[in-house]
């Protein structure tokens, strides 16, 4: 079939023959009918030449490494259609504000969940916070800046045992600086910054932006203080002479 055809050449299959690897594999798994119509629309319009590797498999999506039609790197994070997270999903974009109507089909949903990564991508970085740039989004299907250089950046987490007490002082600032920046400046608040998503290049840099919403989200003070919450008690645990969260949510919230 045609379909097959274009994601083989966008996985590279015919060139390599390695119809067992990882990237197969997942690929094989993961990529329903729309998945790959998407993909070779994204394809037709040079935003994804080619995948060539599996960065991350996870629950909700799967983050591939790739490069566009001009030959640069880019990261490609690619939400299951099919999710068990659904409920958690509704849940978060029905207290979203800027998400209008709500679709009953799991799939469209997960569409609406994309789109608003992106768009959380985009106004992160207006607030001069360090995130993979945003390149473009269609369905299920967000493409972004690579972070890294031969492989992709390590997330704090992967590489804490070789940091330092200044290092972890460093980064505590800068992690309390995107929670202010974003929450005084942008109206926002991430919703999941921890560890995980902040990875370790030249600067850190914070991703994994689903989770995150505006002030005028009625989850938003909930989020904001589980954010300061996660983040002060990883610091603190590595030494780092950090400020009291419940007081830090009072000044931030204005409480
Ligand atoms: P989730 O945690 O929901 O699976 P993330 O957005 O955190 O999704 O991405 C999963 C992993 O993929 C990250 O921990 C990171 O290692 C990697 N990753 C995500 N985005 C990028 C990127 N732009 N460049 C390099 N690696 C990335
Ligand atoms: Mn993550």
């Amino acid at each position: 079939e045609h379909l097959d055809r274009e994601i083989e050449s966008i996985l590279g299959l015919r060139e390599r023959r390695e119809k067992d690897s990882e990237l197969y594999k997942i690929a094989n798994e993961v990529f329903d009918k729309t998945t790959k119509e998407t993909l070779a629309y994204l394809h037709r319009r040079g935003k994804i030449e080619a995948l060539y590797g599996v960065i991350s498999t996870g629950k909700e999506a799967n983050v591939f490494a790739g490069i566009d039609g001009n030959g640069e790197r880019i990261a490609v994070k690619i939400y299951r259609t099919y999710t068990t997270e659904f409920r958690r999903i509704w849940e978060y974009l029905a207290a979203d504000p800027r998400v209008g109507y709500l679709p009953k089909d799991m799939r469209k949903l997960v569409f609406v969940w994309t789109r608003r990564e992106f768009k959380n991508l985009q106004r992160a970085i207006k607030y001069a916070v360090r995130v993979p740039e945003p390149i473009a989004f269609r369905n299920n299907v967000l493409v972004m800046e690579f972070i890294g250089g031969e492989a992709p950046a390590p997330r704090l987490k992967d590489v804490e045992r070789e940091l330092e007490k200044e290092d972890f002082e460093e980064l505590y600032n800068f992690t309390i600086g995107v929670i202010e920046r974003l929450w005084k400046r942008g109206d926002m608040v991430h919703g999941d910054l921890s560890e995980y998503n902040i990875l370790i290049h030249n600067r850190p840099v914070v991703i994994d932006w689903s989770q995150a919403t505006v002030r005028r989200n009625r989850m938003s003070l909930e989020l904001l203080k589980r954010d300061l919450r996660n983040v002060i008690s990883y610091f603190r645990k590595r030494g780092v002479d950090t400020e009291d969260p419940e007081e830090k949510f009072r000044q931030l919230a204005g409480i």
